[in-house]
C-alpha cells in the first residue's frame, strides 16, 4: 500500500513538473515604480543577485526587502542595511507554496505566486517581472477580467484567456517577458484568491479554441454586445470566419446593456464638420446625422467609421441611435452594450451560465464554427485530483461560513498543503497516517527565522 502511494506520489510529482511551464509577466506595467518593498506571505524564498545567492532560502514569512533603482542597477536594503547594487535581483520561490506581497511606494500592494525578477529601466525606474506557472497566471487573469459566481463563467473566460495567451506567447518577448499585466495583453492584477475561479480554470486545463484547420483562434471579448455582436472587419481590418455578428439576447438586461449620452446639436454636428469634413449645412446630411439609427449594427455613419466616432467621443459602444429634441436643442445617443462588440460578450456569458447553458456551447455561440481542442499531453489525472481537492475546500467553506479565517488558513494555503503532502509526505514522513481531514501540516515550521549570508536581521 505504502509503495503504491509512493509511486503515485512520484507520478504526481512528474505531472506537476510537466505542468510547470512558466511565463514571465511584467507587473505594474502601467505604473512608474521608483521603490518597492517585497515581503513574504507564504513559503520560503531565496534572493539571488546577478544569479548568485544573496539571502538563503530560509527567508520566510514576515521578512521584507526594499529595492530601488540605482544608476542602471537595483539596490537592495533591509532595515537600514544595504546589500549593495546589482544588475538583477530575483526572489526565487523554493517550492510551489510561495506567495510574495509586492508593495510599491506609490501603488496599492498586490500578492503574486512564483518568482519576482527586478531590474532597472533606462529611465531609472524599476521593471518588475513575475515568473509564474502558466495556469496560475490564467487563474489570475480570469479573476481580473470577469465577475460572477458560477464556475462555468470562469471556465469560459479561462479557455479564451488561455487560447489568447498561447497564441500571443511572444507578444513582449523582445522586451524580455511574455505579457504585460494590463489590458494591452490581459489584466493580471493579483494572484487568484478565489477557489471557484481556480476550479473553473483547472476544469478547462488543456482546453483551447481552434478553427476548422486546428489553429488557435483570436479570442477577442468585450463587456456586453448590446444584443448583437460585431463582424471583425467592421471594427478591425481582417474578416475572420469565426468572428461573425450573431444575435445575442443574453446580453440584454445586464449591468452594461444600455447607455445614453447627451450633447448639444452643435457639438454633434460640429464633430462631423470639423473632424470628417462633412457639409453639415446641407439639410440632407444634417438630417441623416440627427436621425441615425441602428436596428442592427452598422459599421459607418455617412461613410465615417463608427469605431472612429466611438473613440473620439468616448462612447461605450458603436451600437447606438440618435434622437434630436428641437425644443431643448439636445442630441441624445441611446446605445447598447459596452466594448468593441467582437467575439464573446462577457455579460452574455454570465447570463448563459445562469441559464444552465454548457460552457462549450457558450464558446461556440460567440466564436462561429470554432471548436474546442483538448491537449492530450495535458496531465489529466493530476488536474482531476486537483479539482477534487478544490471542490472539497469550497464545500468546507460553505459549511463553515461564519468561521473567521486567518491569512495562513486561506484556501490556497490549504490547497498548497494538500498538494505538498501528496508530493512530499510519503517520502519524508513514512510514519504519518493518511488522513484527508488533517490540515495540520505547516510550511517552514522548523525554521521561520531568516538566515542570511550576512548576519543581518530581516523582519
Ligand atoms: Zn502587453
Amino acid at each position: 500500500m505504502r509503495l503504491r502511494l509512493f509511486i503515485l506520489c512520484l507520478f504526481l510529482c512528474c505531472l506537476s513538473t510537466a505542468m510547470a511551464e512558466k511565463v514571465k509577466v511584467r507587473i505594474f506595467s502601467n505604473n512608474t515604480i521608483s521603490s518597492v518593498t517585497v515581503s513574504f506571505d507564504l513559503g520560503q524564498y531565496n534572493v539571488l543577485a546577478n544569479d548568485s545567492l544573496l539571502v538563503e532560502s530560509t527567508l520566510g514569512e514576515g521578512a521584507s526587502l526594499t529595492v530601488k533603482p540605482a544608476g542602471g542597477k537595483v539596490s537592495v536594503t533591509s532595515d537600514g542595511y544595504n546589500y549593495g547594487s546589482f544588475d538583477r535581483v530575483r526572489f526565487q520561490a523554493t517550492d510551489t507554496a510561495c506567495i510574495l506581497c509586492i508593495n510599491p511606494s506609490n501603488v496599492k500592494q498586490r500578492t503574486y505566486e512564483g518568482d519576482l525578477i527586478i531590474t532597472a529601466t533606462k529611465q531609472n525606474t524599476l521593471l518588475l517581472i513575475n515568473e509564474v506557472e502558466f495556469e496560475t497566471y490564467i487563474a489570475g487573469v480570469v479573476q481580473s477580467e470577469i465577475y460572477g459566481n458560477l464556475t462555468d463563467i470562469f471556465r469560459v473566460q479561462a479557455t479564451i484567456s488561455r487560447t489568447w495567451a498561447l497564441k500571443n506567447i511572444n507578444k513582449h518577448i523582445k522586451e524580455g517577458y511574455n505579457f504585460c499585466d494590463h489590458v494591452h495583453c490581459q489584466a493580471y492584477l493579483n494572484r487568484c484568491v478565489r477557489p471557484d475561479i481556480m476550479l473553473g480554470t483547472m476544469q478547462s486545463s488543456g482546453v483551447t479554441i481552434v478553427d476548422a484547420d486546428g489553429h488557435l483562434i483570436e479570442t477577442p471579448f468585450h463587456s456586453n454586445s448590446g444584443g448583437e455582436t460585431a463582424n471583425s472587419e467592421d471594427v478591425w481590418r481582417n474578416a475572420l470566419p469565426y468572428l461573425r455578428s450573431v444575435q445575442d439576447t443574453f446580453s440584454f438586461r445586464m449591468r452594461q446593456s444600455d447607455w445614453t449620452k447627451t450633447m448639444t446639436k452643435d457639438q454633434w454636428l460640429g464633430y462631423f464638420a470639423k473632424k470628417h469634413k462633412l457639409n453639415t449645412s446641407d439639410s440632407a446630411i444634417r438630417d441623416s446625422l440627427l436621425s441615425f439609427s441602428q436596428a442592427h449594427r452598422k459599421a459607418r455613419i455617412l461613410g465615417v467609421p463608427l469605431t472612429k466616432v466611438r473613440l473620439d467621443l468616448q462612447l461605450k459602444s458603436t451600437f447606438f441611435s440618435v434622437s434630436y429634441d428641437s425644443v431643448s436643442g439636445k442630441v441624445t445617443l441611446s446605445g447598447h452594450g459596452y466594448g468593441h462588440g467582437v467575439g464573446l460578450s462577457q455579460e452574455g456569458t454570465i447570463r448563459m451560465a445562469q441559464l444552465g447553458i454548457a460552457y462549450d456551447s457558450i464558446i461556440r455561440h460567440y466564436y462561429s464554427g470554432a471548436r474546442l481542442n483538448f491537449n492530450p499531453d495535458s496531465p489529466k489525472n493530476y488536474v482531476e485530483n486537483y479539482i477534487q481537492q478544490i471542490e472539497k475546500i469550497i464545500e468546507d467553506d460553505k459549511q463553515q461560513k461564519t468561521q473567521v479565517k486567518s491569512k495562513k488558513d486561506d484556501w490556497l494555503g490549504r490547497l498548497f498543503r494538500v498538494r505538498d503532502r501528496e508530493e512530499r509526505e510519503e517520502v519524508y514522513d513514512e510514519s504519518k497516517q493518511d488522513n484527508d481531514s488533517d490540515w495540520q501540516f505547516k510550511f517552514g515550521e522548523a525554521d521561520t527565522t531568516a538566515t542570511m549570508k550576512q548576519a543581518v536581521p530581516i523582519r
